[in-house]
């Protein structure tokens, strides 16, 4: 498309005097930027190691698996923290508990820290709260293989935070862990009931929300096909 000439702005090149052009205006504006930062010095840099920072308090940090009140870990082993995690850093084998009050416990359970990416899924996803993010961020070693955390490392970290104050454990209802207590939830989950008006609910593909107009005449051919039989 041509451009017209009334759609253009032309700029005149501003004039510059004899200050201008010796650039001592610009030198001078510089130097009482420099003074004024020297006498009014406010430093923004953290002295770390020796000052340590202070973390918000929902900082996800090295992982810890937690201990029930008899101090045994109270991971049951259903894998949704291994299934959520994105970087596929958690690895659990689970085995028969050798107590009463649950079916399955970790006989290993092992985290790879360097592969974590540190998003706290997995705390997310555990049931019963054995697992969570502490505010230990400062994670050397010397070898890779000092970065894979065992059971017992794990549980060691937990023993290491507890009474920190800045990580208790976060919940501690029910028996094992919210998800453990069954006893007060009514027979159908509010997700179980439909209501008439729910397209979602009657979707013919997963993930897919039909228009009305659709879903009324794919109805009307289900209901004729009924009626047939
Ligand atoms: S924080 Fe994220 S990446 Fe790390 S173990 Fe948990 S789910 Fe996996
Ligand atoms: S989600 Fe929790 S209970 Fe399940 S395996 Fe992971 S840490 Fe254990």
């Amino acid at each position: 498309m041509p451009i017209a000439n009334k759609d253009v702005t032309w700029v005149e090149e501003p004039e510059i005097g004899f200050w201008e052009a010796t650039f001592l205006p610009a030198i001078f504006a510089g130097l009482k930027t420099t003074v004024r930062h020297v006498t009014h010095f406010q430093p923004v840099t953290e002295q770390f190691p020796e000052e340590k920072p202070t973390l918000p308090l929902h900082y996800r940090g090295v992982h810890r698996l937690n201990r029930d009140d008899q101090g045994r870990v109270k991971c049951v082993a259903c894998m949704m923290c291994a299934t959520a995690c994105p970087a596929r850093c958690i690895t659990i084998e689970g085995a028969q508990a050798p107590w009463e009050d649950r079916d399955k416990y970790p006989s290993s359970f092992v985290i790879d820290e360097l592969r974590c990416i540190y998003c706290g899924m997995c705390e997310e996803a555990c049931p019963v709260d054995a697992i969570e993010m502490t505010h230990l961020y400062d994670l050397t070693g010397f070898s890779r293989e000092e970065m894979i955390f065992d059971k017992e490392k794990l549980l060691g970290v937990f023993d290491q935070t507890k009474d920190s104050g800045r990580d208790p454990v976060r919940t501690q209802r029910g028996r094992l862990g919210p998800a453990s207590d069954f006893e007060g939830l009514p027979a159908l989950a509010p997700a179980t009931s439909v209501r008439g008006d729910d397209r979602s609910a009657r979707s013919v593909t997963a993930g897919v929300i039909q228009g009305t107009a659709v879903m009324e005449s794919s109805w009307e051919q289900i209901n004729e096909k009924i009626e047939k039989k």
